[in-house]
């Protein structure tokens, strides 16, 4: 299994350190225009791979390097200042991804390749990416909320002093500040989630859960506030994500992909099976009226931002 990483700046590097990590991935190439940003990475992670799994990591000068890639990951693209919000990358990342694609898809077997794109606006890029590559919707995948959907994970798992693993709950919608918490379909083992805290004896008011939406909605701006970039949480979604597809696993993500065409067409995080051939199938969770709403508020902004660009 051959990976090409474009763009290995902060968020690149940490995809490296988590995929090398998996021990799916034979080899690993490594492509910045910063070429020798890019030798440094390879070189570094190099050192770290001979303490773990066999991964042959190697910086690539041109695109020609990513020949054989079965899985690219886009990683590349101006990332937020504090106080910027996803959207004002837009134009910046938008001349980006139209850069990247096509060197891509010249490149690669347009037949099997999957692209997962990390690049913000998120959902924007998946639509960029979609187009300019013209793979099909289910090859070209977004991380999308798999991350915030981790967050609200992480804060009901503390709340509720349980594993993150029991508890399935989804942020839907854009990756950004319009998404919804889905509270509707939220379980905790098989139960509800309100019969989860009947039977606990832990309440959940309206007020705490908008608390907890604000936290997820917060999360990324606290971490650029304190670290001036966020690295580890998406380094861990995208080999996750990869791993799903590398093994072949259905597991249900909620990732961001195509559905529509034309002046319907738009990306957006939903539960999707995902596997070998990308995403398989895109589920409809059960919503509230204003979940319902909230979503489809977070569709036009989205589609609003591709209309910018397009
Ligand atoms: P960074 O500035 O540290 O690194 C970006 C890298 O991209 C740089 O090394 C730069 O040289 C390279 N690059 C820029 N344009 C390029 C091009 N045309 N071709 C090849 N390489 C190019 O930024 P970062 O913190 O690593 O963030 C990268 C992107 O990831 C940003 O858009 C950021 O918003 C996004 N991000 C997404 C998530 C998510 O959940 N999807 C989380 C965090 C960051």
């Amino acid at each position: 299994m051959k990976i090409a990483i474009i763009g290995v700046g902060t968020v690149g590097s940490a995809v490296a350190t988590a995929v090398k990590n998996t021990g799916f991935v034979h080899e690993m190439v490594l492509f910045d225009r910063d070429g020798v940003r890019a030798r440094a990475a390879a070189e570094d992670l190099g050192h770290a791979a001979s303490f773990g799994f066999d991964v042959k990591i190697t910086a690539v000068s041109s695109y020609r390097g990513i020949r054989g890639s079965d899985i690219v990951i886009i990683a590349a693209g101006a990332n937020q200042k504090t106080g910027e919000t996803r959207m004002d990358l837009l134009n910046k990342n938008a001349m980006v991804i139209a850069d990247i694609i096509p060197r891509v898809m010249a490149n690669v077997d347009a037949k099997n390749v999957k692209i997962i794109v990390l690049t913000n606006p998120l959902d924007v890029m998946v639509m960029l990416a979609h187009k300019l590559s013209k793979l099909p919707a289910g090859r070209v995948i977004g991380t999308g909320t798999m991350l915030d959907s981790a967050r609200l994970r992480t804060i009901l798992a503390r709340y509720f002093d349980i594993s993150t693993q029991s508890i399935n709950a989804y942020v839907l919608g854009e990756h950004g500040d319009s998404s919804i918490v889905n509270w509707t379909s939220a379980t905790v083992g098989a139960l509800t989630l309100d019969e989860f805290c009947k039977q606990t004896k832990v309440s959940l008011p309206a007020t705490t859960r908008k608390t907890i939406e604000h936290r997820v909605h917060n999360a990324a701006y606290e971490i650029i506030r304190g670290r001036g970039a966020t690295w580890d949480g998406i380094g861990a979604a995208a080999a996750d994500l990869l791993r799903c597809i590398i093994n072949d696993e259905h597991r249900i993500l909620t990732v961001s992909s195509v559905s529509g065409t034309g002046t319907e067409m738009l990306a957006m995080s939903l539960p999707r099976i995902v596997g070998k051939n990308g995403v398989v199938t895109t589920l409809r969770p059960k919503m509230s009226a204003t979940e319902s709403a909230g979503l489809r508020r977070s569709g036009k902004i989205i589609r609003n931002g591709y209309d910018e660009i397009a």
